[in-house]
């Protein structure tokens, strides 16, 4: 979670791998169901080692294990995959030319 002491110096959002990381009301916010605490991306939670305020606890309703965390990872994958169109459909291979 961020809390009210950010500064909204705007860091934190690009560096987040799940886009979890949106402009509130007033400050910057974490969406719980995006964020696994990088888990499948990086061994840091990105935000907290960018933010220059030190203002991204781990929220205490979210406290989550690795292996919920992981989890979490593989649905929003899934979910991205399946939005990008999932598989090769319409990458047909050349056809080889042909020597006359
Ligand atoms: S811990 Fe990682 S996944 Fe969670 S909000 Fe921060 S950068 Fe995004
Ligand atoms: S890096 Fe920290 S201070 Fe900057 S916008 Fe993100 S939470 Fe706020």
């Amino acid at each position: 979670m961020i809390t009210d002491e950010c500064i909204n110096c705007d860091v934190c959002e690009p560096e987040c791998p799940n886009d979890a990381i949106y402009m509130g009301v007033e400050i910057y916010e974490i969406d719980p169901h995006k964020c696994t605490e990088c888990v499948g991306h990086f061994d840091e939670p990105q935000c907290v080692q960018v933010c220059p305020v030190a203002c991204i606890p781990t929220h205490p309703q979210h406290v989550e294990t690795r292996e919920t965390l992981w989890q979490k990872f593989e649905r929003l994958t899934a979910a991205k995959q399946a939005a990008q169109g999932g598989g090769a459909a319409g990458s047909v291979p050349p056809a080889a030319a042909s020597a006359s």
